[in-house]
């Protein structure tokens, strides 16, 4: 077994990958927010500080002292997210609006492009995601939603782990779970440089999986 946050001691109950999968990880040092030492470190920002750098401890994260700034889905979450909860806006059509189950507030209306939405999360929501440690992605991490909570980010398939998780369907399983699927992709015509990141629900229990490459 990979090692987890949890084998060191600190747990997060949104990310439950390897260590070797998260970014920002700086291993044990002297946190730059309390000054205590032999503390396991993350690349983080100072709460209302923004690009602000600092390494950061579990309990300053915690805490809400250090946030890691997270890209949602639902639009990005910095220091500011924390105080007003309203996500910075992403792009979408109309039809795709108010399936969130969060209040969504157009932000700015395009011709071509369709709305900017922005959603207004809970302080709960937001305080837990800014405290979660990042993973290591090619195009720059995505976190998914589902029951209206941030899923659990369970770590980096290959096509092996479809069959693994689903010995006698891989294939349907991943047509399934996978989402915005292309051709060949179950195939690896794309070979290597495909990677799949899994999150798993902790209502329903359902997987969402989305993929980028290098
Ligand atoms: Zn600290
Ligand atoms: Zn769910």
């Amino acid at each position: 077994m990979e090692t987890t946050f949890q084998d060191l001691g600190i747990s997060f109950s949104l990310y439950k990958a390897p260590i070797k999968e998260a970014s920002g990880y700086r291993g044990l040092g002297t946190c730059s927010i309390c000054h205590t030492p032999q503390q396991h470190l993350f690349d983080a920002e100072e709460y209302g500080k923004e690009d602000s750098e600092v390494t950061a401890c579990h309990s300053c994260l915690k805490a809400g002292k250090a946030i890691i700034v997270k890209d949602t889905e639902y639009g990005l979450i910095t220091s500011e997210q924390i105080d007003t909860l309203m996500t910075h806006p992403v792009p979408m059509s109309k039809e795709e609006m108010n399936k969130s189950g969060f209040e969504e507030v157009i932000v700015e209306e395009d011709e071509d492009f369709g709305v900017w939405v922005s959603r207004k999360l809970t302080k709960n929501i937001v305080t837990e995601l800014a405290s979660t440690p990042n993973f290591i992605s090619w195009q720059g991490e995505r976190w998914l939603f589902c029951c209206q909570h941030p899923m659990t980010y369970k770590g980096v398939w290959k096509i092996e782990d479809f069959h693994k998780n689903a010995p006698n369907n891989g294939k349907q399983f991943f047509e399934t779970i996978v989402e915005d699927i292309e051709e060949g992709l179950w195939d690896e015509k794309f070979g290597d440089c495909v990677t799949y990141y899994v999150f798993e629900c902790k209502k329903c229990k359902r997987l969402r999986v989305y993929w980028d490459m290098a």
